[in-house]
C-alpha cells in the first residue's frame, strides 16, 4: 500500500505568498492536516513547523520508500491567473500519481493548459529525486486570485480526499468507540403524593367511624373517636374513597372511614 509523506511548503517563519487574506503557508498547512486526519496512518504529515524547502529536509529524509512525497503550495500571480497543476523534476516522466493529480486538481481548479510541468530549476523535486523518493509538488491553485482561494477555502476536504485518492488511500473512517452500555437512567421516582392528614379538632367531642365496606352515613357507624378528649386527633390520611370521606387507621377501630365534609371542622393537610 502506499503511503504518503506530506510537505507544506514555505513555514517556519515564511508566509509564502500572501494575498486576498491568506497566506500560502497557512492555507497549506490546513490542507495537509486534513489530509492526515483523513488518510489517518497512510499519510506522515512532515513537521508543519520546518521549512522544508529552507532547511534542506528532504536530503535528511530517512522514511521507507514505500512514501510517496507530495509537496503543497499555492501560486500567485496576476489576479486573474487561475488553476492547478502538478510539477515534478524536469527530465523524469510523471508516474501514475502525478497524472491522477493533474487531472483531480486542474478539475478542481480550472485555468491551465499544462497540468504538468517539468522543472529542473527546483531544489526540492531534485532532492528527492537524488535520494531516490516518489516527489511532486502541487499548486492548489492561485491564493492571488480569489475564485481559487474561495474553492480552496470551501473545499480542504474534498482536495485533501481527492489527493489521498491519487494515491489509493482511502479515507480512514473514525474508530468508533464501542457503544456505551448507557447506565440506566435513574427511574423516576414515584411521585408520591404528599401525604395528607386531617386533624379532627379538639372541639369536636365525637366523630363518628364506619367500617370502610359501609356506606358512611349515620345510623352505620362502627364506633365515635373522642377528639375533645385528646386535644385534637390527627390521623394519617389512607386512602379518599369517596368525596369528603377518608380512611385512617385508629387504635381502638382499626382500618375505618370518617366523613371529613365541609362544616365538620376537619382540617386536612
Ligand atoms: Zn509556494
Amino acid at each position: 500500500m502506499t503511503k504518503l509523506f506530506v510537505i507544506c511548503g514555505h513555514g517556519a517563519g515564511d508566509p509564502g505568498a500572501c494575498a486576498n487574506g491568506y497566506q500560502e503557508a497557512e492555507r497549506v498547512r490546513a490542507l495537509g492536516k486534513r489530509i492526515k486526519e483523513l488518510g489517518g496512518n497512510n499519510v506522515m504529515l512532515g513537521d508543519v513547523n520546518r521549512n522544508y524547502y529552507a532547511d534542506n529536509g528532504i536530503s535528511s529524509l530517512t522514511i521507507s520508500k514505500d512514501y510517496q512525497i507530495v509537496e503543497l503550495h499555492m501560486d500567485s500571480a496576476a489576479a486573474t491567473a487561475r488553476g492547478a497543476h502538478v510539477i515534478i523534476k524536469g527530465g523524469l516522466n510523471p508516474d501514475k500519481y502525478d497524472t491522477a493529480l493533474a487531472k483531480f486538481v486542474s478539475g478542481m481548479f480550472p485555468g491551465r493548459s499544462v497540468t504538468i510541468s517539468k522543472r529542473g530549476d527546483l531544489a526540492n523535486p531534485a532532492r528527492a529525486y537524488a535520494k531516490g523518493y516518489g516527489y511532486r509538488l502541487i499548486e492548489c491553485g492561485f491564493i492571488s486570485n480569489a475564485e481559487d482561494v474561495k474553492v480552496f477555502n470551501g473545499g480542504i476536504d474534498k482536495l485533501a480526499k481527492g489527493i489521498l485518492e491519487c494515491f489509493g488511500i482511502k479515507e480512514t473512517k473514525p474508530v468508533l468507540s464501542k457503544p456505551q452500555i448507557k447506565p440506566t437512567a435513574a427511574k423516576p421516582k414515584p411521585t408520591t403524593p404528599k401525604k395528607q392528614t386531617v386533624t379532627l379538632p379538639k372541639t369536636a367531642k365525637e366523630w363518628r367511624v364506619y367500617k370502610t365496606n359501609i356506606a358512611p352515613i349515620i345510623g352505620n357507624e362502627c364506633g365515635k373517636l373522642k377528639p375533645s378528649k385528646f386535644g385534637g386527633l390527627t390521623y394519617e390520611i389512607l386512602a379518599k374513597p369517596q368525596k369528603d370521606v377518608v380512611t385512617i387507621q385508629t387504635q381502638d377501630y382499626g382500618k375505618v372511614n370518617i366523613y371529613v365534609g365541609k362544616g365538620t371542622g376537619a382540617i386536612i393537610k
